[in-house]
């Protein structure tokens, strides 16, 4: 088998789960406008966003040499759960011979669920599989850490660009030298060290900004189709906490009596969503109340074309942003958003973020 799987935030981790397992990885290409373009071509026009740019980059895999994607199911009224399916016949349509393996929810079908194990742990023992994903799962949790401490310094580094440098370091080195989880924990210690080393200005506390990124998953992750959002929030001044990651993702999606789920959250949620709509729309709605309890002083939230439960999030925030006295901006992102068209929003938004920091400290 010849892996590949959907671009998404820290894709390390997915490579790093089929190359310690042996197969051989075909790691998907960044998005560009390129695979945006083909993801656009192929699609059916209102399919959501994030539909077309995995589809792009399913293509640029195939055409790398994939044989075989590997990603994660979907269920209830969002699009994802007939992705995979859509996927597959496009695919086929193109003339690509692909086996798409997918990964639904342990709980919905867990004869398939064990089936798909067992495809991709191959000749490798339960014992080493069992490892493996140890192993992974600790590199979730490592390399997402780490992340959030640059999104969370970055707003204070003195030369512009140093966090992110050192930050793509770690991220070779995890790369290249982590087979074992003592390498993991190795390269995680080393990695928070250099971070601690990076050169910062100090910063009264009256004066920094908080913000939470909330939004559908794929675009909250992926940094090459939100406009590097954290980056340029980063470069305006602010300390950014992403709502979703991966690790997060796995814990909330393990069993309960792992004590990992996000079920304060969404019990936060429950005032403005009573049933559960597809997408992660209650985690979006918890995480904006849960963020301004943290003392966060303004959200911004993505929302994909065409993603019915984020249009249903967008249409309660002006409520919960009244009732909890924090400033949310939304974004619609598709196809043609760029930074440039962005821009100017997001610095009007934290001059209102400063501005009101200011009018409270005064008063
Ligand atoms: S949450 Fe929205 S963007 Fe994401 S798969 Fe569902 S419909 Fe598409």
């Amino acid at each position: 088998m010849k892996i590949t799987f959907p671009y998404m935030g820290s894709t390390i981790v997915y490579y790093k789960i089929f190359e310690l397992l042996g197969h051989q990885v075909i790691e998907p290409p960044r998005p560009s406008q390129h695979t945006i373009n083909l993801g656009v071509k192929y699609s059916p026009e209102f399919a959501c966003f994030p539909y077309k740019v995995i589809l792009g980059s399913y293509i640029e895999a195939l055409e790398l040499g994939a044989d075989t994607i590997v990603t994660s199911g979907g269920n209830g009224p969002c699009r994802a759960g007939y992705y995979n399916e859509v996927h597959r016949r496009t695919l086929q349509s193109l003339g690509y011979e692909v086996n798409i393996i997918v990964f639904n929810s342990i709980f919905e079908d867990i004869g398939q669920f064990w089936r798909n194990l067992w495809l991709l742990k191959g000749k490798n023992s339960w014992a080493k599989l069992a490892g493996v994903l140890f192993t992974v799962y600790r590199l979730a949790h490592a390399v997402d850490h780490l992340q959030t401490i640059v999104e969370q310094k970055r707003a204070y580094e003195l030369k512009r660009g140093s966090f992110t440098k050192v930050f793509e370091e770690i991220t070779e080195r995890f790369h290249k030298e982590a087979k074992t989880l003592a390498d993991v924990d190795r390269i995680y210690r080393e990695g928070l060290a250099m971070l601690t080393a990076v050169p910062r200005k100090d910063v009264p506390e009256a004066q920094k900004l908080r913000i939470g990124i909330v939004g559908e998953i794929f675009v909250v992750m992926e940094s090459s189709i939100n406009m590097n959002i954290a980056e340029v929030m980063g470069n305006l001044g602010c300390e950014v906490t992403r709502s979703m990651c991966i690790s997060k993702w796995v814990d909330h999606n393990l069993p309960n009596f792992f004590g990992k789920s996000n079920s304060k959250i969404i019990k936060a949620s429950r005032q403005y969503m009573e049933i559960e709509i597809g997408g992660h729309e209650n985690e979006n709605v918890g995480s904006i109340i849960e963020y301004k309890y943290l003392g966060f002083d303004g959200i911004i939230h993505l929302m994909p074309f065409a993603c019915l439960p984020e249009l249903v999030t967008q249409s309660i925030t002006p409520q919960i942003s009244r009732d909890h006295n924090i400033p949310v901006l939304t974004l619609a992102l598709d196809e043609q958003s760029g930074i440039a068209n962005n821009l100017t929003r997001l610095e009007a938004f934290v001059e209102l973020l400063r501005s009101k920091k200011l009018h409270k400290e005064i008063a």
